[in-house]
């Protein structure tokens, strides 16, 4: 390790097992951070990303803890405090799309442990990460960023997937929000919106696909072309860049 990557410290990137996060937990990897790839079920998933992190020479620990889950997320946080140094950026990937149907053919559980998910386990994370960074809690700073999505603005074109457009609504809105709470104390807040992206959530996702073809640049985003975006904000290069939500979409 050089000191360098010591001085970058370590990367918190939730549900990092596969899709999208694995792809920011690689990219970060190689921008020299110490990545948390986290995982609530797939430990096989994360445990292969961390080899891959690893054989490029990166530095990458798997850390199972559901994000609705606040003890194991305490202790993730401490975690990776102890084993890759202090706590340099946030990256709150982890979602779920929930159940595909009318709001009137929705079951109360199941809506509450998609809010659990999208929202509240990223606003239980973001607390640690500020009592982390905080430079009111003694910290030097850092980067929070939350994945929201273009569905936050409801456009037209999947079906079913209303409660899961609320809550990336509410990860926007929470995003812009902090940023504003904790600007004075160095960190900065901001929001990537994807458009459909070849995962396995968006294969699972009815219409996705029709979704993304029907976009300007006419198909659907890689994973890749998410985490360029999600290096950048974590990144000096974004030092005065904080409440934005940036969309990644292929213009939609
Ligand atoms: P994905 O392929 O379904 O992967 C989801 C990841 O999150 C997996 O690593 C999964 O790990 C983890 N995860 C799920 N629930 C978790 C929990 N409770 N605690 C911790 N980890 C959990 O999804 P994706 O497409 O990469 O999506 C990543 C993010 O991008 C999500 O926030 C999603 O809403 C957003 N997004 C996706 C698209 C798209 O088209 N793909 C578009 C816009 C926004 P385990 O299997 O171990 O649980």
């Amino acid at each position: 390790m050089t000191t360098t990557d010591q001085e970058k410290g370590a990367v918190i990137v939730t549900g990092a097992s596969r899709g999208i996060g694995a792809a920011i937990a690689q990219k970060l990897a190689d921008d020299g951070y110490g990545v948390v790839v986290n995982y609530a079920a797939d430990e096989a998933g994360a445990e292969s990303v961390v080899s891959a992190i690893r054989g490029r020479g990166g530095r990458a620990i798997a850390v199972g803890a559901d994000v609705a889950a606040p003890d194991a997320v305490a202790a993730m946080f401490e975690r990776a405090q102890r084993e890759l140094g202090p706590l340099a950026a946030l990256v709150n990937n982890a979602g779920m799309v929930g159940e595909q149907a009318r709001i009137d053919e929705q079951d109360a559980a199941k809506l509450a442990r998609l809010m659990q998910v999208n929202v509240v386990g990223p606003m239980v994370c973001a607390g640690h990460a500020v009592r982390a960074m905080s430079t009111a809690h003694g910290g030097t700073g850092g980067s929070i960023v939350n994945i929201a999505s273009v569905a936050a603005r409801a456009v037209p074109g999947v079906e079913g997937v209303v409660p899961y457009e609320a809550t990336k609504g509410a990860v926007v809105t929470f995003s812009r929000g902090l940023s504003n709470e904790v600007a004075p104390e160095g960190i900065r807040v901001n929001s990537v919106s994807p458009g459909a992206v070849d995962t396995e959530m968006a294969a699972e996702t009815e219409g996705s696909s029709q979704f993304a073809t029907s976009s300007p640049l006419g198909r659907v985003g890689r994973p890749d072309e998410i985490a360029d975006a999600v290096s950048w904000l974590v990144s000096p290069a974004a030092s005065y860049v904080t409440g934005s939500d940036i969309t990644v979409s292929g213009g939609v």
